[in-house]
């Protein structure tokens, strides 16, 4: 049966390429985006397809439509995007969830909101199952995003229980691909560009922080796999790589795959908050969704590398300047 989709956040870098599966499949997919953090270059292949229809629209406003399901992506998740302006993101976060909330409850739809890893903050416990509750800092620069999040979650749930809205809840875990914004100030883009235009390689701290790196079919595959799991999972379901690397690691391997001459340097203190380790515990993912991460991250980092190269880079607006 053909379903009306909605993908808040649908332009962007993880919502275009779910747009792109589900166009597909053959779905009704309605993409809304305010291009905060994206361009329309990213969906302008779908323009086109009779399945598929672009509303600009900010999720922070209400938004009737009748639809089957939504994703609600609709978040700046680099933290320099969402340093920029740290009350909007929370109030995308926050608001933006009241509103799909509000729409799913009106339409009968199932709704599935992206979260993040970062409702973990820095962690104490490692790797972080789905049970550990986190170690957040409530009034850092980070909170704006995490704390926006950890409410959205909070969100799903109240409205799952008083209102029996059917929801999914993922955790998503630093993820990576063509499309993600080239001046998102994130390590991966940060390291490529460098890489590519010989320019000095920035590790943050000494880079023995470490991070695990999902790419980004892997990670559209758990999103579709969750969105039709049984309705006596609900999550909230961790989606990320468990294959664990430090930032120095990453950086030589953008060197090795792009055979640059750039050097890795240390260019600033790690920034506040930043989390030391990060690695999924994802036993629910594969015990729930039979789903894990079949790219390697050389792998995925080569086709990366591609999409860097075949881009016109001036082309890219960046939303800040902090990268
Ligand atoms: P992205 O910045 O590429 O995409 C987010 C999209 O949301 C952009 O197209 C942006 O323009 C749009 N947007 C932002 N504010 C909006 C608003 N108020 N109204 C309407 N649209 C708005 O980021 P992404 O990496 O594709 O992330 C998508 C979602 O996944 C986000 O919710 C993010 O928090 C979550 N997530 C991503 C990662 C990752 O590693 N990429 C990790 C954890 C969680
Ligand atoms: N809302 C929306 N689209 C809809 C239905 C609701 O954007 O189709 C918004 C609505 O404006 C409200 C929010 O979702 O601000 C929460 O709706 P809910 O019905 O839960 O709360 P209430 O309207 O009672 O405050
Ligand atoms: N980082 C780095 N150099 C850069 C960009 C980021 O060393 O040019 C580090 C950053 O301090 C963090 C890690 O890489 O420890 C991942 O940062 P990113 O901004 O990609 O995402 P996060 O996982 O912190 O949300």
């Amino acid at each position: 049966m053909i379903k009306r989709i909605l993908v808040t956040g649908g332009a962007g870098f993880l919502g275009s390429h779910l747009c792109d599966r589900l166009v597909a499949s053959g779905q009704d997919v309605v993409c809304v985006d305010n291009f905060f953090t994206s361009q329309k270059s990213n969906i302008d292949h779908l323009l086109d397809c009779h399945n598929f229809e672009l509303i600009r629209h900010d999720v922070t406003h209400p938004l009737w439509l009748e639809v089957d399901e939504i994703f609600n992506l609709a978040c700046p998740a680099a933290p320099g995007h969402y340093q920029y302006n740290p009350i909007k993101t929370i109030k995308t976060s926050v608001m933006g969830a009241i509103n799909m909330l509000g729409l799913a409850k009106r339409v009968r739809a199932k709704i599935l909101h992206a979260s993040t890893s970062e409702v973990y903050g820095d962690p104490d416990v490692h790797p972080q199952p789905e049970s550990y509750r986190g170690n957040v800092n409530p009034i850092g620069p980070r909170a704006c995003y995490d704390e926006g999040k950890r409410a959205a979650e909070t969100l799903m749930f109240d409205y799952y229980r008083q209102n029996n809205v059917n929801i999914r809840l993922v955790r998503i875990f630093n993820t990576y691909g063509p499309r993600m914004h080239p001046y998102d100030g994130r390590v991966v883009s940060n390291f490529i560009r460098q890489a590519l235009g010989g320019e000095d390689i920035t590790l943050y701290g000494d880079g023995s922080q470490s991070r695990s790196f999902c790419y980004v079919d892997d990670l559209v595959d758990g999103l579709l796999r969750m969105m039709s799991a049984g309705d006596d999972f609900v999550g909230p379901v961790n989606l990320g790589n468990p294959d664990e690397f430090t930032i120095r690691e990453l950086a030589e391997q953008v060197i090795d795959l792009t055979g640059s001459g750039s050097k890795i340097i240390r260019a600033r203190p790690l920034p506040e908050d930043d989390p030391t380790q990060r690695q999924p515990e994802i036993t629910l993912a594969r015990q729930k969704l039979d789903w894990e991460p079949k790219v390697k991250l050389r792998d995925g980092l080569a086709r990366t590398v591609d999409w860097f190269q075949s881009v016109d880079l001036s082309r890219f607006r960046a939303p800040t300047p902090n990268y």
